[in-house]
């Protein structure tokens, strides 16, 4: 049985103790919510700090983000959008490879997140050793690895991809006739390999919330709503994406349903989402895709359980004491840093991220 097949199972174990230590958030009232809310505007003034949110924070920080100049957005767009900022701290509200990179792409900032303890499975079930070791077996392949990892896992790759353009740069390498090593979201390297029919040996990481989808309920669903578009992150199983209208990153999601002249959506991805996505169609049914039914676990809510860490209380404990800052050893930073602008070069080429972006 090869590494990729052992280690995730192994992994899987400290994943689930993770999940079931996660604390619920401190209960506020309005009143108390409204402190914080006023409490932190000052302390990003006074710190010369901006705040940066993922699309799965909940809303009111999204919402906070929004009203202070900051941004919310993917993991990738989030580190370019501070790196052109003028703040000397970027607060980073996500989880942990998103703070770090950031902080790859702005070693002269302060990074601050609200929470260290926030992490991803993605980035747990591919720790760096293990995954070197796989990739010494591969020496002719390239490492291609997705943007939900550690910095150490990011400095032994050879590309960095995101689900907004991983199908473009993997069918680039295709064309110089490379193989590719990839890691670490089975899924997503899955339906890369079905849309290019690229050569891949993949790790066999997953997103535990992706992952959750299930096929027969969202069957179901479909035959509820007939005339809905299903809109699935490729992080979700194979089974799930086959039902899909459309297929992309959250990024993509939010214009394909804003294109879509469906008047229902039914949306495959971290319900956090809903919040930008009910903003851009407000006038659309946004229906999650079922994660529940007879196999339901308890961390079938499509919510993941490290972004639901991120909160008004510690965002507000973590600004006003500068702690909870991202450290990266600078030799790292940098041989992480090759693949990222590999990707960035790549991407402004082709022109696939958008005009504001780095
Ligand atoms: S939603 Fe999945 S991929 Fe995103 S941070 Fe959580 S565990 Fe990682």
């Amino acid at each position: 049985m090869s590494l990729a097949e052992t280690i995730p199972l192994k992994l899987q174990a400290s994943i689930d103790s993770i999940i079931d230590g996660v604390k619920p958030s401190p209960w506020l009232t309005d009143a108390d919510k409204s402190d914080y809310i006023e409490k932190i505007k000052a302390l990003l003034i006074e710190k010369n700090a901006v705040l940066i949110a993922h699309y799965y924070v909940d809303d009111e920080l999204q919402a906070l983000a929004e009203a202070t100049g900051g941004y919310v957005s993917d993991s990738l767009d989030m580190a370019n959008f501070g790196a052109q900022h003028s703040a000397k701290t970027l607060v980073v509200c996500g989880v942990r490879f998103m703070g770090e990179t950031s902080k790859i792409l702005s070693p002269e900032k302060t990074v601050i997140m609200p929470t260290l303890d926030a992490e991803c499975s993605l980035d747990l079930g591919c720790p760096i050793d293990e995954f070197s070791q796989f990739c010494d077996q591969y020496p002719d392949h390239e490492v291609v690895v997705y943007a939900n990892t550690s910095v150490e896992v990011k400095a032994r790759a050879d590309w960095i991809v995101t689900s907004s353009n991983a199908i473009q740069i993997v069918t680039h390498l295709m064309a110089e006739g490379k193989k590719i090593v990839w890691g670490p979201d089975k899924h997503l390297g899955k339906y890369i390999q079905n849309k290019t029919g690229a050569d891949m040996i993949m790790w066999q990481g997953n997103c535990v919330v992706h992952d959750e989808f299930k096929l027969h309920e969202l069957e179901q669903l479909m035959e509820k709503y007939p005339d809905a578009e299903v809109l699935v992150h490729p992080e979700s199983p194979e089974s799930v994406i086959a039902k899909a209208d459309f297929v992309g990153s959250t990024k993509q999601i939010i214009a394909a349903g804003k294109k879509s002249l469906a008047e229902t959506l039914i949306i495959a991805t971290d319900h956090g989402l809903f919040y930008k996505m009910s903003q851009v169609v407000p006038n659309k049914r946004l229906i999650p895709a079922p994660t529940g039914g007879k196999s339901a676990t308890c961390k079938s809510c499509a919510h993941c359980p490290w972004m639901a860490m991120n909160t008004l209380v510690n965002l507000y404990e973590a600004l006003r004491d500068s702690s909870n800052t991202i450290e990266v050893d600078e030799a790292t930073r940098q041989k992480a840093l090759i693949p990222l602008d590999r990707m960035l070069d790549f991407s402004h080429q082709q022109g696939i991220l958008t005009a504001g972006d780095a």
